[in-house]
């Protein structure tokens, strides 16, 4: 049986992207191939708030604390943590998701496999999970990904199963929700925008692409990396989010960014989990 190391397995209000609003199991993977240091940062700097964090000092995942510059899932990757995240069977992972959506199976609640980099080496995993009996009622499945890694050959053919499926029963519906990182996350552009592997998500699920926006210059970037993926042939929508993984930060320029999004013609992504939840750990 495949097992999948888990950072947080969770359930609430999916906050961002086209699924906004729905209700949603988070399965969020350990591992990732960036860092994302430059979130909140000036330009050119990168953030040490994570570094600056103590692993010794936190025996559970919901206590760790938040950040307001660099990646807010940091746990999910950095390797001084990865104690934190335990390696699960399928088994466990569907056993845990029936005692935590309402009535013990799965009925309009979509699952969001997100890290992380859900799509490093779990792909030879996932196949074994969504087959598992406890998933059969599950029909809306999204993958938040970087959009930098290639589907493998096994993957992307199991996905296709899917895809050519006309029998109602066996209907599942899969979204790929791209976000691509942007100079502002202190990744190089080479590395992280990668327009040939996310056109070729579009042969397996619906695909859209989501960049996070603080500054005017963000904006100029995205319109640049929105040029690539088009000349590439990507044909899905283009979301804005504001930036802000808490909320002081998130207050400040989620107008701007809506906007942005309204005069340019492209869609706005919220992030409701920080309204509403205070981005806090599992929610
Ligand atoms: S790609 Fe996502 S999970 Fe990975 S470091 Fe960047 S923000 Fe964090």
């Amino acid at each position: 049986m495949s097992k999948i190391k888990i950072a947080e397995l969770f359930y609430s209000i999916q906050g961002e992207g086209r699924y906004m609003g729905v209700p949603s199991v988070f399965l969020r993977t350990f591992g990732c191939n960036f860092k994302c240091a430059g979130f909140g940062m000036p330009r050119g700097e990168l953030s040490e708030e994570a570094i600056n964090i103590d692993p010794s000092k936190y025996t559970d995942y919901k206590m760790l604390p938040l950040v307001s510059t660099g990646c807010d899932s940091y746990a999910s990757w950095d390797p001084r943590f990865k104690d934190l995240s335990p390696m699960l069977t399928s088994d466990a992972i569907a056993d845990r998701i029936c005692e935590i959506i309402p009535h013990s199976e799965w009925k309009d609640e979509h699952l969001v496999i997100t890290g992380g980099e859900p799509l490093l080496g779990w792909q030879r995993a996932y196949p074994d999970l969504l087959d598992h009996p406890k998933m059969q009622g599950l029909k809306e499945i999204t993958f938040e990904t970087n959009g930098t890694q290639k589907l493998t050959p096994e993957f992307a053919s199991y996905l296709h199963t899917w895809k050519s499926h006309h029998d109602k029963d066996f209907w599942r519906e899969i979204t790929f929700s791209v976000s691509a990182k942007l100079p502002c996350s202190g990744e190089k552009w080479e590395d992280a925008i990668c327009p040939e592997i996310v056109v070729e998500y579009e042969d397996y699920g619906t695909v859209y692409l989501k960049f996070v926006i603080a500054t005017e210059q963000d904006f100029k970037d995205a319109e640049c990396a929105i040029g690539a993926y088009r000349a590439a042939g990507f044909t899905g929508h283009v979301y804005l989010m504001p930036v802000g993984g808490v909320e002081s930060v998130y207050a400040l320029n989620n107008r701007t960014v809506a906007d942005l999004a309204m005069k340019n013609g492209l869609r706005y992504s919220d992030r409701l989990q920080v309204p509403l939840f205070k981005n806090e750990w599992g929610t």
